[in-house]
């Protein structure tokens, strides 16, 4: 019986450990398989728009988010020549209109909370250093190989999610689209000690900085101790540098002239990593049977509105769903792929057009600054009304 009742996961990331929660809410004994050794955040933020403490609120976590994420008061966005073209309040507004604030976390408080959650579980495993190498479906349901090199075992499942990311193993047998493409972007991210902010805005407020072919994103972290800074730069590295340590003299040099209030922080903080970011179109498929996708190796999506983690989060919110009301695991995992493909896919495209729209230099820049300091405070953040206004399925 029990055996019927396992659900098997690959990678222990932000989706993982999500969707395993879900399961187990669901009535099923997840699995959760993780190439390291650790289940461990890098030390950055993260965004959590209304939608993604929506699906939060939904796994259980609504007060442990009310005190572990801090809630910014306003946005801007401020142009690299210093001037304001767009300022909003965030407080109130957003519970009002979405039913949550609009928060920002540091990673490791998610992964956190959502990691002591899975390992306190009495119908969760976590087996660390098992990487998932391969599948075989069957009649009794799915065969997953994990292990470290040389020590290779065979697990059984009604079922397996590939949580495995951005360059998924699973994905490769699912959908078949080879490795992702790099996207011509770089992020570099750092955090800085709030004392280094000369600019009030930096240490209660998102300060969203753009300029031809680079932007930047700060905000506070931490009841406002730290800020959390985001660059992101055109032109791929020649390595594939994913979270790589990078000299911190090349962000410098790379944003010299940029607003002094930015450049502060810039330069004060002390060691910084990069991705180079890599990109998919969005797949037709996440699976079959017993075996389906979801988190960033179904639906990568370009950083630039603050999604990723929020589309992992809404999946797990949704299968926990369809696991708890259909009546089989393939037809929970149908339900789930017919009801997200559509939302990831328009977030794909509403992410890579914020990526333009900040990155524009010329003619192109000019109409936007003059476009944006035209706008009534709430047009812009409207447009995203429907990627805030989503609510989990009710049981
Ligand atoms: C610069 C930047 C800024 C971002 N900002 C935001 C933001 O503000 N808000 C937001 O919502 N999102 C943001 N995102 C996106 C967000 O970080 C990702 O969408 C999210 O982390 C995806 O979670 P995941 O669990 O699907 O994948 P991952 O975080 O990649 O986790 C995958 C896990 O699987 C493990 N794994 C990989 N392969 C295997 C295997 N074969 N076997 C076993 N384990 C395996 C990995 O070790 C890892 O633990 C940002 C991303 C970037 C790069």
């Amino acid at each position: 019986m029990r055996e019927r009742r396992r659900i098997l996961i690959a990678g222990g990331g932000i989706a993982g450990l999500s969707v395993a929660l879900a399961a187990a809410e669901a009535g099923f004994s997840p699995e959760v398989f993780e190439q390291a050794g650790r289940i461990e955040e890098f030390g950055a933020g993260l965004q959590i728009t209304p939608n993604a403490s929506a699906a939060l609120t939904r796994l259980g976590f609504g007060d442990d988010l009310a005190e572990r994420a801090y809630e910014p008061a306003n946005i801007h966005l401020i142009s690299h020549t210093g001037g304001t073209l767009w300022s909003a309040p965030l407080g109130q507004r957003f519970a009002q209109s979405w039913g949550h604030p609009y928060r920002v976390m540091h990673r490791a408080d998610l992964i956190g909370m959502l990691s002591d959650a899975a390992y306190s579980h009495p119908d969760i495993s976590l087996r660390l250093n098992h990487r998932a190498e391969g599948f075989a479906t069957h009649a009794h349901g799915v065969t997953l190989m994990a292990g470290s090199p040389g020590n290779m075992d065979d697990f059984h499942g009604a079922g397996l999610i590939g949580t495995d990311g951005l360059h998924s193993v699973i994905r490769r047998w699912v959908v078949g689209d080879g490795d992702a493409k790099p996207s011509g972007y770089v992020a570099w991210r750092s955090v800085a000690d709030a004392g280094a902010a000369i600019d009030p805005r930096l240490k209660t407020d998102v300060c969203v900085w753009v300029g031809p072919r680079a932007h930047v994103v700060t905000y506070p972290l931490r009841r406002g101790s730290i800020i959390n800074i985001v660059a992101v730069t055109e032109g791929s590295l020649d390595d594939p540098g994913w979270n790589a340590p990078a000299e911190p003299t090349l962000v410098v040099r790379r944003f010299v002239g940029w607003p002094p209030p930015l450049m502060e922080v810039v330069e004060a903080a002390p060691s910084w990593r990069r991705w180079r970011l890599a990109d998919r179109r969005p797949a037709d498929t996440w699976g079959q049977g017993p075996v389906v996708l979801a988190g960033d190796a179904a639906h990568p999506v370009m950083p630039f509105a603050g999604q990723g983690a929020a589309l992992a989060l809404e999946d797990a919110a949704t299968l926990g769903h369809f696991l708890k009301t259909e009546a089989s695991v393939e037809s929970a995992f149908a339900r789930f792929r017919n009801a997200r493909r559509k939302r990831a896919a328009a977030i794909w495209s509403f992410s890579r057009r914020n990526g333009f729209l900040y990155h524009s230099g010329g003619l192109i820049g000019f109409a936007r600054d003059i476009a944006l300091r035209g706008l009534p405070d709430p047009i812009m953040l409207d447009r995203q009304w429907w990627i805030y206004d989503w609510r989990p399925f009710r049981d």
